[in-house]
């Protein structure tokens, strides 16, 4: 089995390019200039410098010694909560600037939906002295007040996106419609590992700086450069498959991919794409989706709005369908208490979409000299309203 991105863009059965003629010249553009820049030398210094000096990395591989008693096994944390902007997100935002760049774009446009993106973009478009626009549903902009501000004071216009449900989906096809607009001068900016080729085979490159790290992390720690699992969250997947790119050839590396179950999968109320979703195109790429009959997305839930995408990108798709992956999910109920756990237990206070990673512990058998790392996208300040709230209920 093979889980490199083919030529055509295909990931097994997933993936592709389904992008309506017009956009044809950008994404082809982009196809032909990313491998050869990214891999250029002077390309690779600033990145890497960024990553040291700006973002704060190497995160630490942290061994979490009472999370691990608790579950009787060895569980260290990637710790992608303590990058600059509190997730890994700006991993992928600092190397796709760094290629607009030498593309010479001068204006970047972007969609967000809970606004994380947004903020990751604006960042690097401040720090780049480039024009930035993120396109957002009016409901969103109303939902993530907090991103707003911060997206407005980096210097971004927040534009929002007034037709269909107002939200990430009418705010992709607002980026959508504004690139086919400008050609020439935009980059268009996708925040996961998502989106027409070469979006997801990108993406996934500057994310998998987190399994890379963490090899030689572990060969430090345990005296072997592999886990026997890794466990993140998948929204659209690209904190996932950055945690898993490094061992997606070794089969002795068990990659658990935790999907937002919301409310359960048996209600209308869930994000948990591979266990409702079927084979369709969104975002110009075919992979699973959560659709009706007529073929039109079904709106998803979660409560955490990093998880709250219909989609997922079409390595996951592949992974899943191959049986590579092991798909599980954890409801709104399971992260709060995780997330919970892990603050009680470490003093670590995560996103509530890691905690969606976190709460999977209670679903998997550990042996006890196993090693176990949990990718820990993000930190949890963005979402102390919804655990003040739980706590008040209490
Ligand atoms: C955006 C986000 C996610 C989900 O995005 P992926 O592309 O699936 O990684 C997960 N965790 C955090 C903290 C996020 O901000």
């Amino acid at each position: 089995m093979n889980y490199e991105v083919n030529e055509q863009g295909f990931y097994g059965d997933f993936g592709g390019a389904f992008i309506p003629e017009m956009l044809y010249h950008n994404v082809n553009e982009l196809k032909e200039n990313y491998l050869q820049i990214m891999e250029s030398k002077d390309f690779q210094e600033e990145f890497k410098d960024l990553l040291k000096e700006y973002v704060g990395r190497p995160t630490p591989l942290y061994f979490a010694k009472r999370l691990s008693e608790k579950y009787n096994t060895n569980i260290f944390l990637k710790r992608e909560d303590l990058n600059h902007t509190g997730a890994h997100k700006i991993n992928n935002t600092i190397g796709q600037i760094l290629l607009a760049k030498r593309m010479n774009k001068k204006r970047i446009i972007a969609e967000t939906g809970a606004g994380q993106h947004g903020v990751a973009t604006a960042t690097v478009c401040a720090l780049m002295n480039l024009e930035c626009i993120v396109y957002m549903g009016e409901i969103d902009i109303k939902r993530q007040a907090p991103n707003v501000a911060r997206m407005k004071m980096l210097g971004a216009e927040v534009r929002p996106a007034t037709s269909g449900s107002k939200t990430l989906k009418d705010a992709t096809n607002e980026a959508i419609r504004d690139w086919i607009a400008n050609p020439v001068d935009t980059y268009y900016l996708i925040g996961s590992v998502v989106g027409p080729h070469p979006y997801p085979d990108m993406v996934a490159r500057f994310q998998s700086i987190i399994s890379k790290e963490m090899k030689s992390q572990l060969q430090e720690k345990t005296g072997r450069d592999y886990p026997d699992k890794i466990i993140a969250c998948v929204g659209g997947g690209s904190n996932a498959a950055g945690a898993f790119y490094h061992y997606l050839d070794n089969e002795k590396v068990e990659l658990i991919a935790v999907e937002a179950d919301g409310l359960g999968i048996e209600t209308d109320k869930t994000a948990a794409t591979t266990q409702i979703g079927t084979e369709g195109i969104i975002h110009g790429s075919k992979t699973l989706l959560m659709q009706n009959s007529e073929g039109q997305i079904k709106e998803p839930h979660s409560i955490s709005a990093g998880l709250d995408y219909p989609g997922v990108g079409p390595l996951h798709a592949h992974l899943f369908k191959s049986g590579r992956g092991t798909f599980i999910g954890s409801t709104d109920k399971e992260a709060l208490t995780a997330a919970y756990q892990l603050t009680k237990l470490e003093g670590i206070i995560p996103a509530l979409e890691s905690a969606h990673a976190l709460a999977a512990l209670d679903k998997i058998e550990f042996k006890p000299t196993e090693n176990v790392v949990i990718n820990l996208s993000g930190r949890g300040d963005k979402d102390m309203e919804t655990y003040i709230k739980m706590m008040d209920n209490e």
